[in-house]
């Protein structure tokens, strides 16, 4: 009975010397493992908008919103929001692994996410949105038509859409003539930036007339 005491005596002395052996967790968060997978964040630089991330998510935890007309806690008119809810991520990895650009969305170290309000669990990045301009339905990102264009290099000259976006971002593109509303699709809209289905319905007029 008498060395357990002592013992006890040692540790308890050894402890007023260093400190408790606890974290001081909440007021200060111990570092995470190295591989920890936790919050996923978007990279405002890097990130493209292309929406490649919402269709590989299991869980349904990112959402693309798409606005042609201004509402109240929608993006601006004309542009394309991602919005990550992490209060219903399963913290796989999957969008970052699967992230067109490769840096678009990481899961960052930060683990303590407790909040009152699951409403505050967002993360979210937008970019405007380019359409179609025979149909007006949106195509994809400014952004990302920029990033295709500078990872084909010469080889977007042979997409109009990328051809045009090149264009208009270096400023060779100032002023387009805006096309006659209604008039059925013909030559002059080759140099137009059209959406796959009317592009194909394009060339299929050129080739066979219908
Ligand atoms: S980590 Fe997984 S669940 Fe969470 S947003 Fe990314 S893909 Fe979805
Ligand atoms: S660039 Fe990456 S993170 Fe951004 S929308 Fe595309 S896949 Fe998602």
């Amino acid at each position: 009975m008498k060395y357990p005491k002592l013992r006890e005596l040692k540790e308890a002395f050894t402890a007023l010397i260093k400190g408790p052996y606890t974290t001081k967790f909440p007021k200060i968060a111990a570092p995470a493992a190295p591989a920890y997978r936790g919050k996923p964040e978007f990279s405002q630089e890097e990130c493209v908008v292309c929406g490649a991330c919402a269709n590989v998510c299991p869980a349904k935890a990112i959402e693309i919103v798409e606005t042609t007309n201004g509402s109240s806690g929608l993006p601006p008119p004309g542009f394309r929001r991602m919005v990550l809810h992490y209060d219903v991520c399963i913290f796989c990895g999957q969008c970052e692994a699967n992230c067109l650009t490769e840096k678009g969305v990481h899961l960052t170290q930060k683990y303590d996410l407790a909040t009152l309000d699951r409403k505050e669990c967002l993360v979210k990045v937008e970019d405007k949105l380019v359409f179609c301009e025979y149909c007006g339905e949106p195509i994809t990102t400014q952004k990302h038509l920029h990033w295709l264009v500078e990872r084909l290099g010469p080889q977007a000259f042979s997409n109009p859409n990328l051809f045009l976006a090149s264009h208009e971002e270096i400023g060779l593109l100032e002023e387009r003539v805006s096309r006659k509303k209604g008039a059925p699709l013909g030559r002059s809209d080759h140099l137009r930036i059209l959406c796959p289905r009317c592009r194909k319905q394009l060339t299929l007029k050129e080739e066979w007339g219908s």
